[in-house]
């Protein structure tokens, strides 16, 4: 593939064409309710939007399904079987979209993956070379919120939590809940210890929705015009920034 050559140089390659907007965070951070609006909001002002979601490939589904409703996966294979996904996505979705110079909206990214496959044991470097290939991200939301306030959110919404969310291969508790909080929490250590290096956008995810809206859109915008200015399309970008409150 094109786009899967070396680090090196791929380290130019967010200036290329299109924008990549992440978002991140644990379950019931709120990510994907901000991303949803950020979508509607660009698609509304005419934008070329295409939105992805972690764990969604249709040729991968089926098996990591299987794998999860047997609780057969290691955290191997766990971090294989995603990464697979990953690739399918990137492949045939992110990467020729950005190229076409669309808006790809992501729930969730490789920091998911070396996150979660961190917690889970993997080697942090193994898991990065995995994804050395991936565009780095033109923005990336963070969304910082307490464990507990996470999971309450997540339980109001359905009344079991899932077996690999609740990190239960892992041993940390035999109660769902408390391991839950155990595994998620690590999870948080891992994204925070991200921050800085990767320039993660700290989102608190503790304020209301319309509050965490106007700050993502004043920073995507921010981006926009970046990316404008160099290739020179300003009118495009004002039309928005009038707006960003709607
Ligand atoms: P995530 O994608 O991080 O799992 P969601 O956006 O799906 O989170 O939100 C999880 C739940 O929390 C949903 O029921 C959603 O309506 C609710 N929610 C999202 N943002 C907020 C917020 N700022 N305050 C209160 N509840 C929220």
């Amino acid at each position: 593939m094109e786009g899967s050559n070396n680090n090196n140089n791929n380290k130019n390659k967010n200036n290329e064409s299109g924008i990549l907007i992440v978002v991140e965070g644990i379950d019931g951070s709120g990510k994907s309710t901000q991303i949803h609006l950020v979508d509607r909001w660009l698609r509304s002002k005419g934008y070329d939007v295409f939105f992805t979601e972690w764990n969604s490939s249709e040729t991968v589904r089926e098996i990591t399904s299987k794998g999860k409703k047997k609780a057969r996966l290691t955290p191997m294979t766990f971090s294989l079987l995603h990464s697979t996904d990953f690739a399918d996505r990137y492949e045939k979705n992110i990467y020729p979209l950005l190229r076409a110079g669309y808006i790809v909206l992501a729930d969730r990214y490789i920091y998911t993956a070396l996150a979660r496959d961190t917690v889970r044991g993997c080697d942090q470097s193994w898991v990065r070379n995995m994804y050395s290939y991936a565009r780095k991200p033109d923005l990336v939301f963070y969304f910082r919120i307490p464990v507990e306030i996470a999971v309450t959110r997540i339980i109001s919404g359905r009344p079991k939590l899932k077996h690999y969310e609740a990190g239960m291969d892992l041993g940390l508790s035999k109660d769902e809940y408390e391991s839950y909080k155990i595994f998620q929490g690590r999870i948080v250590d891992e994204y925070e210890s991200m921050v800085s290096d990767e320039n993660f956008i700290v989102i608190d995810g503790t304020l209301d929705i319309e509050k965490q809206q106007n700050t993502v859109r004043r920073n995507v915008l921010r981006t926009l015009k970046l990316k404008n200015q160099i290739r020179g399309n300003i009118a495009r970008v004002s039309q928005l920034e009038t707006n960003t409150d709607e």
